[in-house]
Parts: C-alpha cells; structure tokens; sequence
C-alpha cells in the first residue's frame, strides 16, 4: 500500500530538523498514540490513559520546551526562520494519531509565541518560565486563555472590535495587575494548564490598543480557579473548562509585550493558530487514508475489487485530490508566515486573513470529504474500530476553534474586498 508520504509537501521547504522531528513524532504517534487512543473518549475527565502519551512527547522528548531559547534549556523555535513549517510537521503527525492531542499542544506553544517569538522575544519572562517546562520530566502545559461568556469571536477580531467587549479586568496597584474575570473553553484548563495567557483589558469598553493586556498568570496564583472538564463530541485529549479570576495578583512585568504591542501581536497569534489548524485538519485526513486503503483492500463489489467500480474509485480520487492540495497549501501557508520578507509580517490583518482564508477552505473541504468517505464504508464508518468516525467528530470540532467561521468570513471579505465591517 502507498504511504502517507506520497502526498506532496514542498520539499524545497524543509530544514534538517524537519526530518528529525517528523519521523521522531511519526514513531510517537503510532507506538504511543495509536494503540490506545480507542480508549481516550472515555479518558476525557481524567486524562489517565492520555497524559502518559503527552509525557513522552512533551517531557521525555522535550517538546514542551520547543519554543524556548536555547539557553535556556529550550530548543529556539521562536528564533528560528523555520518555525512554521517545522510545527506544520510536528502538528500533522500529532493529529494522524489524534487531533485533539495535536490542539492540546499546539494550545501549549500558542502562549509561549508573545515571549519567545522574534522580535518580540521577552527575556525576563522567558527566564521566569523556561524553568517550569524545561527543568521537569513531567508534562507541563500552557493555555491561551481568551474566550469569555459573551462571546469569543469578538475578542479575536482585535482590528474591528479593539477589545472593547473584554469583561476580564486588569488593574494596575502598584507594581501588581489584579485580574477579575471569567471565561471559558481555553485548551488545557480543567486544571492542566500550569501558566495561562489572559487577555485582560485596563480600561472596559475602550477601543484604545494600549488597553488591550495579555498577562500570564500561573494557575497556583490565589484566586485561580479551574472549573471541570467539559464532555464533548469528541476531543477527548483537549481539556476545556470554565477558570475565574479573583482579585488575582501577578507582577506587572508578566505582561506578555506591552501596551499596544500585546495587541498588536494577537495578529500573530492568529495567522499562526489558524495555519496550524490546517496541519490537524492533514494529519487526520492522511490517516482516514490509511484507514480507507485497509478498509477497500478485502472488499469486493459483484466479485470484482470494489475500488475498481468507476464510481468508487471517482470518490477515492476526490478523496486523494483533496489531500493532496490541502497537504501543499498548509505547507504552503506555513511557509509564507516564515519568509515574513516576501509575504509581509505575520500579525498584519493581510497575514491573518490569508491563514484564515487558507483554514476555512481546508475545515470545509475536509468535512466535506471525510462525510464521502463515511459514505463509502458504510456502517463500518461509524464503527469505532475504524476511526474514521473520531477524526469525523474531532474535524468538526476543530471548525470551532479560534474564532467562528463566520468571522473567517469576514476577515477574508474584509482583505479582499475591502469590507468594513460596519
Ligand atoms: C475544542 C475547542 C478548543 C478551544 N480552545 C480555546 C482556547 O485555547 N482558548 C480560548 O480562549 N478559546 C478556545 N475555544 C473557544 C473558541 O475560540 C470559541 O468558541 C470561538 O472563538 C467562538 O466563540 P464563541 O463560542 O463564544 O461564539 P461567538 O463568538 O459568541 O459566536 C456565536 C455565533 O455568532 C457568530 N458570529 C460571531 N461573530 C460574528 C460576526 N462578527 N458576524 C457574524 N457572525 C458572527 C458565530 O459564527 C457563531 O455562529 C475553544 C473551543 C473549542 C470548541
């Protein structure tokens, strides 16, 4: 049978490192991963049979220190000009196994991209932090901690809305923030997360950037408090949860850039969310491949190989073809938040709208593909031991995260056809 591999990625992209990480992560997903990922629906509250999974990834590989400089015990990432493409590697292999553990990851670098990235590297908070990710054999998780009860897609959409519906508070008392607040579903909460980044306002209602606080707080500060899991459609891996704020006091200096600069940088947390989105939506889809090859390879149709009906194998070419190009524009995408000296910077609004035009499509045509392959196998394509049916659920659910369709929709529509938005 053909491998995975055999879906085209730019190779004139890839870095030494590439092939170190991905065949490191491939040998994880299957050895790790696979074998008892059938089990993790059922593991959602615990995360018993799911964190020694992460532990090898995360602690003994050491990947939960990926973004930190290297002298700090970590591996550089944020100085790197590969970045990109590298967690674009790393997060398809990841999400073959499970998307879900592909998402709880990537929520653990998301945070550590306003401290450690070029060129807004923040020295002293990555010297505060490097330690509790770098100096343990245990994994340690972030969150990016952003959604609030009234609504999570206005909170990102920072160009129009400018953080005026932020409810969570951050005042300023002497050389503290003391952060009120209330909000929900960001990955790793639930009592994972041991360091959070929250977006906070100094001023509610202000459309004034230099408003607009990202402020890590370690979930240990008093006044933190962790609600339970949440039990969804699937996802097991990511754990969400309601976390509440009280009268929380940090230093001021654990704010994450500055005034105008947290702001400013949330574009980049976006292009870059929403390009590895594209790698989950990859990965899953190249394993419903190979669960899809093993399904066709006994089946006969009138005594023939049923992938030899013209019908059939018209699906399977649709099914393939739309890999194929998914699997070239995420890398693709990935590589134009790179070389930030031919496509522009990644936190500009042209940056953003580009990932989320290149997310969207790939959320859609991967729900859309994976619905025919379902088709095609039948009642084994909500049996379980197949799998497809998990990476059904987990796609839908990724179509949820960061920001709603609609407001892909509208940043798209906005760049170009300049929309205003009113
Ligand atoms: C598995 C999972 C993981 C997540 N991880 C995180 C995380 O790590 N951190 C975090 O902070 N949050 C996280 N979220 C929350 C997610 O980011 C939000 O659900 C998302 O941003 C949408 O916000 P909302 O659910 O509050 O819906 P809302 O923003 O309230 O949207 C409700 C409806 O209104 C529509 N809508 C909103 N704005 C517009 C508009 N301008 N025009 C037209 N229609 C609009 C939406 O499309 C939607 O249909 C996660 C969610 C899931 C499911």
């Amino acid at each position: 049978m053909r491998s995975i591999e055999e879906f085209t990625r730019p190779l004139e992209y890839v870095t030494p490192l590439d092939k170190v990480l991905g065949d490191l992560v491939k040998s994880w997903a299957e050895n790790e991963v696979m074998p008892v990922r059938r089990q993790f629906d059922e593991d959602w509250e615990r995360h018993e049979i799911i964190l020694p999974a992460f532990k090898k990834l995360m602690a003994e590989y050491g990947l939960q220190r990926a973004p930190f400089p290297e002298d700090l015990g970590g591996m550089g990432l944020g100085r790197s000009d590969a970045t990109c493409v590298a967690v674009f590697r790393v997060f398809e292999h990841i999400a073959r196994a499970d998307s879900g553990m592909g998402l709880a990851f990537g929520a653990h670098i998301w945070p550590m991209e306003f401290i450690t990235f070029k060129p807004h590297e923040n020295r002293r908070l990555c010297e505060e932090f490097a330690p509790i990710f770098c100096d343990t054999t245990r994994p340690v998780f972030a969150a990016m901690v952003m959604t609030e009860p009234q609504g999570g897609s206005d909170i990102e959409n920072v160009e129009i809305i400018k953080g005026s519906t932020l409810q969570t508070t951050a005042v300023r008392e002497g050389d503290e923030w003391v952060i009120n607040g209330h909000k929900l579903w960001a990955s790793n909460t639930g009592g994972l997360a041991e360091l959070m980044a929250v977006y906070c306002t100094t001023n509610p209602g202000s459309e004034d950037l230099n408003d607009f606080a990202v402020i890590f707080v370690p979930s240990n500060t008093p006044g933190v408090t962790h609600g339970k899991p949440y039990e969804k459609a699937g996802m097991a891996t990511d754990m969400n949860s309601d976390v509440w704020f009280e009268d929380v006091r940090v230093p001021v200096w654990y704010r994450a850039i500055g005034p105008g600069e947290d702001a400013k940088w949330v574009g980049e947390i976006m292009s870059t969310g929403n390009m590895g989105i594209i790698a989950w939506y990859v990965g899953s889809m190249m394993n419903i491949y190979e669960r899809l090859q093993e399904f066709l390879e006994p089946r006969k149709y009138r005594g023939r190989p049923l992938k030899e009906d013209d019908g059939v194998a018209g699906a399977l070419a649709d099914f393939a073809s739309t890999i194929e190009a998914l699997r070239i524009l995420g890398y693709q995408s990935a590589r134009m938040l790179d070389r930030q000296d031919l496509y522009g910077e990644r936190w500009k609004p042209k940056a953003v709208a580009k990932a989320r035009a290149h997310r969207y499509f790939a959320a859609d045509k991967s729900l859309e593909a994976v619905g025919k392959v379902m088709n095609l196998m039948e009642a084994y394509g909500a049996d379980r031991d197949w799998d497809v049916e998990k990476h059904w659920r987990d796609l839908k659910i990724i179509q949820l995260v960061e920001g709603s369709k609609q407001l892909c929709q509208i940043e798209v529509a906005r760049w170009f056809f300049e929309c205003e938005t009113l």
